[in-house]
């Protein structure tokens, strides 16, 4: 078997994963691999290719400040102009060198005698081992595709297709179509979807809250100003920046004040939907910002077609032919589109990633909830760094300024190992029970605690783990240096690590 050694490895090759390459690319930590299963750069933004697939944040904030990018094409980008962005920073950074991409991580372990994680990786086929000083987890919450515990999927006898996991050679074409789901991913493919389908029904949970999308294409005068009027990029991108952060206030801490939004996508039903029964079904029931606010002039006009049906009574089984629903009615497909979203606070991944005790991620989180450091450490998960971990998600802005917020954190931690010499770094448990006493404190009066909603937001246990609460400059501020003093540290030549940081019992979850 291939050994191969590394100082750092990073599993990942999307906004995070790239984003920490260019990172130790630029401050001199040249001995590192990036891991991808894909075949390019993206993450997420290569893997949903579903017709529609676009983003609700700006481009001019969903990209990285530190390769603005002139050329956006319109207001709210596309997944191929995404896709294509990343790929390109990628290449102007030149990452490509250090990423092994169609290498799948099989299992990562900590081995304390080694002070090394060992990665089993499979490529072509080929079982290797990568042996690094430090991990760097930068596997995205929305990439394992999550399948709705539905009786009878085995025994439909037609296609299913799910939206994190398109296949382009599936044609809807006059078809009669289920799409199961009415989340972000929903919206976006079912206008597409309803175009080309003979029928579509439409299978609804839970109504979402939707304002209006207002997306243009940029002229050529203004491309030309993004480029050379300088500063005028980042003016724009600041003042999308400000607007967006005064949403986070309301989601927070005073939900009362999101009434406006409300009144604007009750406005959206209003001025799309003429038929009293589909605009009731269409209305939801939570309050808005509950689940995220979601974004089209599509949505609407869509469900209100002729040759579609909004469902809402449940579903009861898949059968041979179609679905039935919990009325007894059996509606036949030829396609099933299952929308439904991803493992985030159960992703399949945590449980091939196991720390000092021998314990998966999964076991951890299991009993404690999904709960770490800054969103980055995890006691005992020594040497290992998190992008996007726990409680950093956001309801309102773009998630690359969470994931440049880690990137200072990280640099700042690597740096601080290079000058000090540590060759083991492990977050103690007092420091992370207190920082997540402290965000579940601060989400006590947010709309994901008080909304009446169920969502992916919430781990098993209750508790809002995946998002950040308040303002994102307040993240930013808390990772721009490495806190040192919140970890148990090991220097060359010196093992002084206290005994509590990996055999302590955790604090249970507090929901
Ligand atoms: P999602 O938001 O989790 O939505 C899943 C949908 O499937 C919901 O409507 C859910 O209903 C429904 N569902 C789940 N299980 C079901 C079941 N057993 N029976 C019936 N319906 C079921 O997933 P998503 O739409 O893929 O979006 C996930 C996240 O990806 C988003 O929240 C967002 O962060 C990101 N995303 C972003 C963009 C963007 O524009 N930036 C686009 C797409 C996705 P309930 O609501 O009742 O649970």
């Amino acid at each position: 078997m291939t050994m191969i050694d590394v100082q750092i490895a990073i599993i990942g090759a999307g906004f995070s994963g790239l984003g920490a390459a260019i990172k130790l690319k630029q401050n001199g930590f040249d001995d590192f691999m990036v891991i991808d299963r894909g075949s390019d750069f993206g993450g997420t933004w290569r893997d949903n290719t579903y017709p529609g697939a676009a983003c609700d944040v700006p481009s001019h904030l969903y990209s990285y400040s530190f390769a603005h990018n002139p050329e956006w094409s319109r207001s709210y980008s596309h997944q191929p102009e995404i896709h294509r962005y990343i790929n390109d920073v990628a290449e102007r950074h030149a990452v490509r060198s250090h990423t092994r991409f169609q290498t799948e991580v099989e299992h990562a372990e900590w081995h304390e005698d080694e002070r090394r994680w060992i990665l089993d990786v499979v490529r072509d086929g080929q079982r290797e081992q990568v042996r690094a000083q430090i991990m760097i987890g930068a596997i995205g919450p929305l990439c394992e595709p999550n399948l709705p515990d539905i009786d009878g999927f085995d025994d439909f006898q037609g296609t299913i297709v799910h939206s994190a996991r398109w296949d382009d050679d599936v044609d809807f074409t006059g078809k009669r179509v289920a799409v199961i789901g009415t989340g972000a991913s929903a919206i976006q493919l079912v206008p597409e979807l309803a175009k080309v389908a003979g029928r579509l029904d439409v299978y609804q949970r839970t109504a979402p809250w939707i304002v209006p999308r207002t997306e243009r294409a940029y002229s050529a005068t203004e491309k030309w100003a993004f480029a050379k009027v300088p500063g005028y990029q980042s003016a724009v991108r600041g003042a999308i920046y400000a607007m967006n952060e005064v949403t986070a206030f309301g989601l927070t801490y005073s939900p009362k004040s999101l009434k406006p939004v409300e009144l604007v996508c009750r406005a959206n039903i209003a001025r799309s939907i003429r038929d009293p029964e589909l605009r009731t079904k269409a209305t939801p029931t939570f309050q808005v910002g509950c689940k995220r606010i979601l974004r089209s002039n599509e949505w609407y006009p869509a469900i209100a077609r002729p040759n579609v049906d909004l469902v809402t009574d449940g579903i009861a089984s898949i059968t041979e032919n179609g679905i039935a629903d919990k009325n007894g009615t059996v509606r036949d497909a030829d396609v099933i589109v299952v929308a439904t979203g991803f493992h985030v606070t159960d992703s399949p991944v945590f449980d091939k990633i196991v720390g000092a005790a021998g314990r998966s991620l999964a076991n951890v989180w299991d009993e404690i909830g999904m709960q770490g450091y800054k969103g980055s450490f995890v006691n005992g998960f020594p040497n290992m760094m998190l992008m996007v971990g726990p409680s950093t998600g956001l309801g309102h802005t773009s998630m690359v300024y969470m994931i440049e917020s880690q990137l200072n954190y990280l640099v700042d931690y690597l740096k601080t190992v290079r000058a000090q010499g540590i060759t083991r770094t492990d977050v103690t448990l007092e420091a992370q029970q207190r920082y997540n006493a402290e965000v579940q404190h601060d989400l006590r009066n947010s709309v994901w605690v008080n909304g009446g909603c169920a969502s992916w937001y919430k781990d098993h246990h209750g508790n809002i783990t995946t998002l950040w609460p308040g303002f994102t400059f307040n993240f930013r501020r808390i990772t721009r240096q490495f806190d040192i003093a919140a970890y148990d540290v090991e220097r060359r030549g010196t093992r002084t690590r206290p005994a509590e940081s990996a055999d302590a019992q955790p604090a249970p979850a507090t929901a």
